[in-house]
């Protein structure tokens, strides 16, 4: 079966078919629409998006659905807005020809009024989100009792969205005997029990290797230590400088901040998050598809659905949850037959996750170094060249020569092209030249990164919390509450150890005094919380025992008079080191003086 015309489709939609320029049917829709078509039972197809699944369970909708009735006849949920948008589009162009048709989209972020109307009209087939479905058949806008055709799609996704109970809710309006279409990249154990109880012995197709990932994708990972997760990021961002990305956090507040602290340093970035209003998320996304926007940072949820194809770069700044995800991540780049590359930035206790990625994906990942400042340095300036190569001379220019040429009359063609270039190179130059290995070596990590906060050169500070795991806190919950009380990001609270009655945690030095100004005469629960910076800035297990034993924080309530004393004039001067110590030059300080004189960069 290599024609469309061998897999049963009527001459309304092979006309269709005509018309867009499809030739030969993709592997899922040789599959799946003539099944489809024969029979009416149910299937579970395992495919990812850009295989042209929507026309495999489209063109059979299209065909076995009557025209000339106004009831809803097919329902096609899609975990969201953008996909919902696309497969109406989709399906109004490959049924064109079926005259009397009316695909009507219902999704939130716009007026329930109008979509409610457009069903009215009678709608045969709605494409919908669960949410806003949900909505509509609670305030009864819609009627799906009488539907014969429910499509899943991309149903991992919309688990993954928890949309679970929507859809459960969804499905239980919509008659027993009708025939119902999952399609869905993985099949987590989620997706299989929808289909084990909602669909009546299955079908089952697979398109290429359940889970593949994309295959002209290159996946790469990088070593760093937790908190040095940002400047990785800049790091490969300028060591790619036509990057157009799409880079990964795992909570709005990061991918805010992320987002935030990039345009703050010069970069055309963008957040894309759930936290935004409808107009914001369109606004960015425009933005990005024109590509005035380098590095949209974007959460799981956010950019599922972003149709962009031509994605150089996926950033997982971090890993997601559910590695599943990645999946889905790195199926944003080598869209439309290009290649692209997928990273991810590691710490030491994350790495192990790459070779469960491997797995499901079922290629290796390349461990790559995060590049040096030289390196950057000579990508920027052999990017410049290359530019400069290539630029077509305006003509406009040719008045000033004159002047021009007066002033470089003693000026070699060599010396003439290092000053130049040296405009842009000086800038990176002078920002790259002090900084430091980012590098975490895979068998040393754990012991480096201790390093960092056990003596020697100190960029962190340890500090004394007096709450433990007598208080609820394990050090998950307590790395939670110092960033949600801080208002820092998952990467800022870090080495966070909890014993009983107390525990410890780390931070950069230069969040020092925010974190002991935060915690001054703090209450949490009614009771006072004391941070004090561990007197002991070796830290390490035996050390944090002693500390807080000899303090008699064991187990101690404390009033006001349990507070332990906090020197200021010691941390105070030791801030002060901190702040000329050579780390700075990459972080703050650094980058806005460098986000100044930094060019904004333009995308063709
Ligand atoms: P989908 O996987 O449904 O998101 O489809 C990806 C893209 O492929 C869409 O833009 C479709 O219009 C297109 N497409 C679907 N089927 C075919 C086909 N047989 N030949 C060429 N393009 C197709």
């Amino acid at each position: 079966m290599n024609t469309f015309q061998d897999l049963g489709l009527n001459n309304d939609l092979l006309q269709a078919i005509t018309d867009l320029g499809f030739t030969k049917p993709s592997e899922v829709q040789q599959k799946a629409i003539p099944l489809l078509i024969e029979s009416e039972g149910d299937l579970v197809a395992l495919a990812q998006t850009g295989t042209g699944k929507t026309a495999a369970f489209g063109f059979p909708m299209l065909q076995k659905i009557d025209v000339n009735s106004r009831t809803t006849q097919g329902l096609i949920l899609s975990p969201t807005r953008e996909l919902c948008l696309q497969i109406t589009n989709e399906m109004k162009l490959y049924g064109k020809y079926c005259n009397g048709l009316n695909v009507v989209a219902v999704y939130g972020g716009s007026s329930i009024t109008d979509q409610a109307r457009e069903v009215k009209r009678g709608a045969q087939i709605i494409v919908a989100t669960p949410g806003r479905m949900k909505d509509m058949i609670s305030r009864r806008l819609v009627d799906i009792s009488k539907i014969e055709y429910a499509v899943l799609d991309e149903a991992d996704e919309m688990l993954n969205m928890g949309f679970k109970e929507d859809i459960t809710d969804i499905l239980s309006h919509t008659p027993t005997d009708k025939s119902t279409w999952l399609f869905s990249a993985t099949m987590p154990k989620e997706v299989a029990s929808i289909a084990k109880n909602f669909m009546h012995q299955p079908q089952e197709i697979t398109v290429g290797n359940k889970n593949e990932s994309t295959s002209n994708v290159s996946h790469e990972y990088y070593l760093v230590n937790a908190r040095d997760r940002y400047q990785a990021l800049k790091r490969l961002a300028d060591a790619n400088p036509d990057i157009f990305s799409v880079v990964f956090c795992r909570t709005k507040r990061d991918t805010q901040k992320v987002a935030e602290q990039l345009i703050e340093d010069g970069y055309n970035a963008g957040a894309l998050h759930g936290d935004l209003s409808q107009n914001q998320r369109d606004l960015v996304m425009n933005a990005f598809r024109k590509n005035q926007i380098q590095m949209l940072v974007a959460t799981d949820v956010a950019a599922r659905g972003i149709d962009v194809d031509d994605v150089t770069h996926v950033i997982n700044y971090q890993l997601p949850d559910e590695i599943e995800t990645y999946t889905h991540r790195s199926g944003r780049t080598g869209r439309a037959g290009k290649t692209g590359v997928s990273m991810v930035i590691v710490s030491k206790s994350e790495v192990r996750k790459i070779k469960s990625i491997e797995r499901i994906i079922k290629k290796d990942f390349v461990k790559k170094d995060i590049p040096n400042g030289m390196e950057i340095c000579e990508v920027q300036l052999m990017s410049l060249a290359n530019k400069i190569h290539n630029t077509e001379i305006n003509h406009e220019i040719d008045k000033y020569l004159t002047n021009i040429n007066e002033m470089f009359e003693d000026t070699t063609k060599d010396e003439l092209i290092k000053k130049f270039f040296s405009v842009e190179f000086t800038r990176f130059f002078n920002y790259y030249q002090k900084a430091k290995n980012l590098n975490v070596s895979e068998s040393t990590g754990d012991r480096e990164s201790q390093r960092d906060y056990k003596g020697g050169k100190n960029d962190s500070t340890r500090y004394f919390i007096n709450v433990g795991n007598k208080d609820g806190f394990d050090w998950m919950k307590l790395k939670d509450f110092l960033k949600d009380q801080l208002d820092l990001g998952r990467d800022d609270v870090f080495k966070v150890e909890t014993k009983d009655s107390f525990s410890f945690f780390n931070t950069e030095n230069e969040l020092r005094e925010k974190v002991l100004a935060h915690f001054t005469d703090f209450k949490h629960d009614g009771r006072f919380v004391n941070v004090e910076v561990s007197e002991n800035r070796g830290g390490g297990r035996r050390n944090d025992q002693k500390r807080g034993d000899r303090n008699g924080f064991k187990g101690r309530r404390s009033g006001s008079d349990s507070r332990p004393r906090r020197s200021n004039s010691d941390f105070n001067s030791k801030s002060s080191d901190s702040r000329k110590s050579s780390r700075r030059s990459e972080s703050n300080s650094g980058n806005s003086n460098f986000a100044q004189s930094r060019p904004r960069r333009s995308r063709r």
